[in-house]
């Protein structure tokens, strides 16, 4: 695996490949990125991980700061599964002159954690636009788990950036149902066990709130009562329509955005 830095490096080195997929993180690799790179590498001639904690897209300074850092295991791990490259780049690289604050995105940005983080998916946009302009990836892959995300991501690399196909991937679990995400190395041990419980509650009841046998509000409630701190959103949407669902329709996902302590869950089931 080679690691690299510079930018104009890497393109020297993608420059004649035909066959890019990429993978984008902010690092503390789990096995939920493993899945995005085994998929890559199952579909592309070279994989090109990045690791870039990209600041702009956080809210909090706190939050940017206390992100996990665990670049040393996370460049073992992706070394054992022989990934092409790991592109760290340096922020002066991707942000010569700043981040781009006029970026069009799709009105999806509205709804969700759009609300609770002003600016959040422009800039999570931005630095995608970024990537994709330096390594012209044939497929840039991304996680379910963060499906407004990967929607949002979707419909701005089709109207860009031909070239480029997104492909979304499954949400990797535990074996007690919680999303793995790199925010689950900050939790307690007890706070896991909430994030199970949480999951759990959801994932039983999906039916009955599809069938208005339950309502949204008690099922915010109760995730209260099981200890979150603060709730952002409990909502159900139709993933294709990207709207609130009405009467009969299969396509529904619960999305969940909630604390546990200072750090903010998201998952949809
Ligand atoms: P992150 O490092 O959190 O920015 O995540 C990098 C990529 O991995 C994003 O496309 C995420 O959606 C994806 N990802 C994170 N957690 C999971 C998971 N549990 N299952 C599948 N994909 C995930």
């Amino acid at each position: 695996m080679k690691i690299i830095s510079n930018k104009s490096k890497l393109i020297k080195f993608t420059h004649y490949e035909k066959n890019i997929g990429l993978v984008p993180t902010m690092g503390a690799i789990h096995q939920g990125h493993i899945s995005l790179i085994e998929k890559c590498i199952s579909q592309c001639e070279k994989t090109i991980v990045s690791i870039f904690i990209n600041k702009p897209q956080f809210n909090k300074k706190s939050d940017f700061q206390k992100y996990p850092r665990l670049l040393k295991k996370d460049i073992s791990i992706l070394k054992k599964f022989k990934v092409d490259y790991l592109y760290l780049p340096s922020v002066n690289q991707i942000y010569p002159n700043g981040s781009n604050k006029n970026i069009k995105i799709s009105s999806f940005r509205k709804k969700l954690c759009g609300k609770f983080r002003p600016g959040h998916f422009e800039a999570v946009v931005d630095v995608i636009d970024r990537f994709i302009k330096i390594i012209k990836p044939k497929n840039i892959y991304f996680g379910e788990k963060d499906m407004q995300q990967l929607k949002i991501i979707e419909h701005f690399v089709n109207k860009n950036h031909s070239k480029t196909k997104v492909i979304g991937c499954k949400t990797i679990r535990d074996k007690n149902g919680v999303a793995l995400s790199s925010r689950n190395f900050l939790l307690s041990i007890k706070e896991n066990q909430i994030a199970s419980k949480i999951y759990k509650l959801i994932y039983d009841n999906k039916q009955n709130l599809i069938k208005k046998k339950l309502s949204l509000v008690s099922v915010k409630r109760k995730i209260f009562m099981l200890g979150a701190r603060k709730i952002d959103y409990v909502t159900m949407l139709d993933i294709n329509k990207l709207t609130k669902p009405y009467k009969r329709n299969n396509k529904y996902k619960i999305f969940v955005a909630y604390y546990l302590g200072s750090t903010r869950l998201i998952d949809n089931i």
